[in-house]
């Protein structure tokens, strides 16, 4: 009997410390699971740390690229994942602000021209946020409200230049971005670029501002769209790309004038001359779209679909290498530099 008694309590224990074992491991499993699910993602495959950026095309590494200057010497890089990220975070736009109200809110922690280092570490990379922009005062706001505290969380070195097109000529998005490029460089040695649409606001800080080694198209899953890609080859809205990537392609076209294909001639560049982009998975590349209607002088042109299949033709001559512009006005104030340009519409173009 006693016999029997012990090899059942020799199997109980065995079995306890199994049970715990299996539990033990597979918690940070189901932890991360149920996380996914809460947040629409059932049906992703991949499951993923909390704490990781997620890369749907390539596995990547940010690299060190800045130097440490004086007084920073005893500062460390600051770490891969950032410790304060939120993951999702409510966005709301109904609330009327005020660029005073932003600028009280998250102005004191920002340098003159929308500018800010972590205090606690030294940032691998130095961004450059350009935004395009015309008379979206509105849009912009809100960008700020959420956009500083989003990338101070994420521990990043930036700057933030809204490039407004002067006048009331037709828009040309892409030019705007290749302006702000140049300019940014004037001021100060940054190694990567942020290229943002006024109206995207991210709904998960882990979705991270900042370049990899292969460009990046970050807003992958837009309300306006389901939260989908509206097709496979999208490279608008949000993009980033390294200081030596955008130079590769050339930058930008110069070209396209109107709502349409600038981005896809985009696309098109990064695939002739890189051959890959990223992007983060769909569960953290969320972002609203603030509501509008297409803008005047902006109408979709037409000619600009046909210019799509002249990328391998056009790519040397067009973009960053025949950049011409004129600096109208730069003002700078805690939360952006604003850059007014004139981007020589072409005759014909200039009134609607
Ligand atoms: N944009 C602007 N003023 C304009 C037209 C465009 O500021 O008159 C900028 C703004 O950053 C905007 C981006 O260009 O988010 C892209 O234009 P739009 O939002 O109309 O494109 P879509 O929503 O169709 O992607
Ligand atoms: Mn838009």
């Amino acid at each position: 009997m006693k016999k029997t008694i012990f090899i059942f309590l020799t199997l109980y224990c065995f079995l306890a410390i199994v049970i715990f074992a299996i539990y033990f491991f597979s918690k940070k499993y189901w932890l991360t699971h149920m996380f996914l699910i809460l947040h629409g993602a059932e049906n992703l495959k991949d499951s993923f740390p909390l704490n990781t950026t997620g890369h749907s095309q390539v596995t990547e590494t940010s690299e060190v690229w800045v130097n440490k200057s004086a007084g920073e010497e005893s500062l460390g890089v600051c770490p891969e994942t950032p410790p304060n990220l939120l993951g999702p975070f409510q966005v709301e736009l109904e609330t009327v602000r005020t660029l005073e109200d932003v600028r009280k809110q998250v102005g004191p922690l920002l340098q003159v021209g929308g500018r800010y280092k972590p205090p606690d570490c030294i940032s691998k990379q130095k961004v450059a946020v350009i935004i395009p922009f015309r008379n979206r005062h509105e849009n912009l706001t809100h960008w700020l409200y959420y956009l500083h505290p989003f990338l101070q969380r994420q521990q990043l070195d930036y700057g933030v230049y809204v490039i407004n097109q002067d006048g009331d000529g037709t828009f040309n998005r892409a030019k705007l971005m290749n302006i702000g490029y140049a300019e940014a460089l004037k001021e100060d040695d940054y190694n990567c670029f942020l290229f943002s649409d006024v109206d995207l606001v991210p709904l998960d800080d882990r979705n991270l501002y900042r370049c990899f080694s292969n460009p990046r198209h970050l807003s992958v899953a837009v309300d306006k769209f389901d939260y989908k890609l509206p097709y496979e080859k999208i490279f608008g809205g949000v993009t980033a790309l390294t200081k030596e990537q955008f130079l590769t392609v050339n930058g930008f076209s110069n070209t396209f004038w109107g709502w349409g294909g600038e981005d896809d001639d985009l696309y098109n560049r990064v695939m002739l001359r890189i051959k890959a982009i990223s992007r983060p998975y769909a569960v953290i590349g969320r972002y609203k779209m603030i509501k509008h209607e297409r803008d005047p002088h902006n109408d979709q042109n037409l000619n600009n679909v046909k210019k799509l299949k002249e990328t391998t033709n056009t790519l040397d001559q067009d973009g960053l290498s025949s950049l011409n512009y004129t600096v109208i006005d730069i003002t700078k104030n805690m939360l952006f530099t604003f850059i007014t340009v004139d981007v020589h519409v072409p005759m014909g173009l200039t009134k609607k």
